[in-house]
C-alpha cells in the first residue's frame, strides 16, 4: 500500500533546505507588486520507504495506480462504442491538415469544446493568468510534456500554457479518464494529444512514447501526474534530461518516486512536490471530498442521508470532509482514528469515536479515508448489517480486504456500473462500491474549482522551474515557495467577491510581515 504520508523535517531556522525566490516573472502575473528580495524557505521532505509496483506485461512495467483508478468525467455526448478501430489504426487530420495526434475520433471536437468553455466559468485563476500574460509570455520557448488526466479542466490548463507561451505535447495518466471529445478539441485547436479512453496498457505506454519521440522536439519540462512519463523517459530517454529544466509532479505516487530519485542520488533535474503544496492537500483532499463523498454515494445507490449511521475511518483532510458532509446531511456520524490529536479533533467537531468493531453491526455506511491497508477486514465485513454500503475514500484499494471477500461461498452480483452486491450464504448482502477503489474518482466529479486551484499551482510551479536562474534549484524536490501558495488562493478570491484585508504598515512592522506576504511560516498548518 502506497502511504501518502510522508515526515516532515520542519525547522524554520535550522531545517532549511534551499533558499528561493519567486522567478523574475511572476511579479508581472502578481497584481501586487513583489517586494525587491523575497526569501523563500523550503522544507526537506523525508519519505516512509514504499513498495513500488512492479509488473512485466508487454512493456515495461504495470500501469501504476494512477493510471488505473479512473477520474470520472462528464457525460459523453457521443457513444464511440460502435467504433471498435483502435485509434493507433486511424488516419485523422484537424481542420489545419495536421495528424500529429492521436484521439479516439477528431470529429467529436465540437462536443469537446464545450466541456472546455464550461470548465473554463469554474477556473478563474487560469483564466486571470492568460489575461495578465497577454503581452509578456513567461513560458515562451518552453517544451512542455504532460501526462495528466485529459479532462476539459486539463484542456484549460493546457490551453493557458499555451497562451503563456509553451508548446505541449500530452499523453493520459490514467488508461480510463480520457475526455474522447475534450481530447478531439485539443487536437483540432493543434495540441499534439496521445489519448482515448480505454487505452490497452501498449496503448498507454505508446502514447508516452508518442509525446517524447518526436523528431525535431525535445521537451524542456515535464509536468507528470502518478510519475510515469518521467519513468519513461528515465528509461528510453535519459539524454533528454540534459534539456529538461525541471519536472513538476502532481500525484502522492508520482512524488514518492521522485523521493526515491533524490535519495538514491539520480535525480537529475529539479523537481516541484506540487502534491504536498497548502492549497493542493486542503483544498483537494479537503473540499474536494466534502464535496464528492454525497456525489459518489448518491450516483451509486440513490441513497437519502438523514439519520442514516456512517462510521468514517479516519480524521485527517479526506475524513473532515467526509463527515463535515453528511453531518449536514443529517447522519448520524461516528469516528475511528488512532492518532489521539485527530481523535480528539472529531471530538470537538462533536463527532462520537469509536472502535470499529463497536459499530459495525449498526451502521448503513463504512467509509474509509486512511490510506492504511486493512482496515475493513473479512472480519468486519461479515459482522455487517444487511444493505450496508462500503466503500474507500484513501488512495487505493487496500483499504477494505476485498480480496477476501473473492470466495466461493459469497456470490458477487454486479447490479450497476461500480456497484456489486456481494451475498452471504444466509442471504445477507452488503454493497461495494467501486470494488474498494477511491469512490470520488470512480463514481462522482470532482469540482472544477478544486481543480483549477491544482491546474493554477502546476502552471505556477512550471513557470518558476522554467524561469528560475541556473543554480536556484539542485537535483532535488522542493515544495512550491509559501508566496505561491498564496498567490494561488488569491488568484481564486474574486469569484467569490471577497475583499481581502491589507496589513497596515504599522502592523505589518508589529508583526514582522511584509506586507505583500509570505504570511505565514512554513510550518504553519492552516
Ligand atoms: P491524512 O494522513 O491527513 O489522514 C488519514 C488519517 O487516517 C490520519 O489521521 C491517520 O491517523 C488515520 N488512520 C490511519 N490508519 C488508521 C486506522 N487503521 N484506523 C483509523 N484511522 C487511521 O490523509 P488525508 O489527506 O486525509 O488522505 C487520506 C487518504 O485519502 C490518502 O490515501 C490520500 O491519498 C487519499 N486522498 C483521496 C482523495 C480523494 O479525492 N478521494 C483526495 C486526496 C487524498
Amino acid at each position: 500500500m502506497l502511504s501518502s504520508k510522508k515526515k516532515y523535517i520542519v525547522n524554520s531556522n535550522s531545517g532549511i533546505k534551499a533558499q528561493v525566490r519567486l522567478s523574475s516573472c511572476l511579479p508581472v502575473l502578481l497584481r501586487r507588486p513583489l517586494p525587491p528580495k523575497i526569501q523563500f524557505a523550503d522544507q526537506k521532505q523525508e519519505f516512509n520507504k514504499r513498495p513500488t509496483k512492479i509488473g512485466r506485461r508487454s512493456l515495461s512495467r504495470s500501469i501504476s495506480q494512477s493510471s488505473t483508478d479512473s477520474y470520472s468525467s462528464a457525460a459523453s455526448y457521443t457513444d464511440s462504442s460502435d467504433d471498435e478501430t483502435s485509434p493507433r489504426d486511424k488516419q485523422q487530420k484537424n481542420s489545419k491538415g495536421s495528424s500529429d495526434f492521436c484521439v479516439k475520433n477528431i470529429k467529436q471536437a465540437e462536443f469537446g469544446r464545450r466541456e472546455i468553455e464550461i470548465a473554463e466559468q469554474e477556473m478563474p485563476a487560469l483564466m486571470a493568468l492568460r489575461k495578465r500574460a497577454q503581452g509578456e509570455k513567461p513560458l515562451a520557448g518552453a517544451k512542455i510534456v504532460g501526462c495528466t488526466h485529459i479532462t476539459a479542466q486539463t484542456a484549460v490548463l493546457m490551453e493557458t500554457l499555451g497562451a503563456l507561451g509553451a508548446q505541449c505535447r500530452w499523453a493520459a495518466c490514467n488508461i480510463y479518464s480520457t475526455l474522447n471529445e475534450v481530447a478531439a478539441a485539443l487536437a483540432e485547436s493543434g495540441f499534439p494529444v496521445f489519448a482515448w479512453k480505454g487505452e490497452s496498457e501498449d496503448d498507454f505506454w505508446w502514447c508516452i512514447d508518442r509525446c517524447v519521440n518526436v523528431e525535431g522536439w525535445q521537451p524542456n519540462m515535464i509536468l507528470d501526474d502518478g510519475g510515469d512519463l518521467t519513468h519513461w523517459i528515465y528509461k528510453k530517454y535519459p539524454n533528454m534530461f540534459k534539456k529538461i529544466k525541471g519536472i513538476v509532479e502532481e500525484s502522492v505516487t508520482g512524488v514518492h518516486r521522485l523521493y526515491q530519485l533524490s535519495k538514491a542520488g539520480k535525480l537529475c533535474v529539479p523537481a516541484m512536490n506540487v502534491n504536498d503544496s497548502v492549497t493542493k492537500q486542503k483544498f483537494d483532499n479537503l473540499y474536494c471530498c466534502r464535496e464528492s463523498i454525497l456525489d459518489g454515494l448518491k450516483r451509486t445507490t440513490d441513497m437519502m442521508f438523514g439519520g442514516k449511521q456512517v462510521v468514517v475511518c479516519g480524521y485527517g483532510e479526506v475524513g473532515k470532509g467526509c463527515c463535515a458532509a453528511l453531518k449536514a446531511m443529517g447522519s448520524i456520524v461516528y469516528v475511528t482514528e488512532i492518532d489521539p490529536i485527530c481523535a480528539l479533533q472529531a471530538c470537538m467537531d462533536g463527532f462520537r469515536l469509536v472502535k470499529l468493531n463497536e459499530v459495525i453491526r449498526q451502521v448503513d455506511i463504512v467509509i474509509t479515508c486512511t490510506g492504511n491497508k486493512n482496515v475493513v477486514t473479512r472480519e468486519h465485513l461479515d459482522r455487517m448489517k444487511n444493505s450496508c454500503i462500503v466503500c474507500n475514500m484513501g488512495h487505493s484499494n487496500t483499504e477494505i480486504d476485498v480480496a477476501s471477500l473473492r470466495t466461493p461461498e459469497l456470490t458477487w452480483e454486479r447490479v450497476r456500473s461500480q456497484v456489486d452486491h456481494v451475498i452471504w450464504p444466509d442471504g445477507k448482502r452488503i454493497v461495494l462500491l467501486a470494488e474498494g477503489r477511491l469512490l470520488n474518482l470512480s463514481c462522482s466529479t470532482v469540482p472544477t474549482f478544486v481543480l483549477s486551484i491544482t491546474a493554477t499551482t502546476q502552471a505556477l510551479a512550471l513557470i518558476e522551474l522554467y524561469n528560475a536562474p541556473e543554480g536556484r534549484y539542485k537535483q532535488d524536490v522542493y515544495l512550491l515557495p509559501k508566496k505561491m501558495d498564496e498567490y494561488v488562493a488569491s488568484l481564486h478570491l474574486p469569484t467569490f467577491d471577497a475583499h481581502l484585508t491589507e496589513l497596515t504598515d504599522e502592523q505589518a512592522k508589529y508583526l514582522g510581515l511584509n506586507k505583500n506576504g509570505p504570511f505565514k511560516p512554513n510550518y504553519y498548518r492552516y
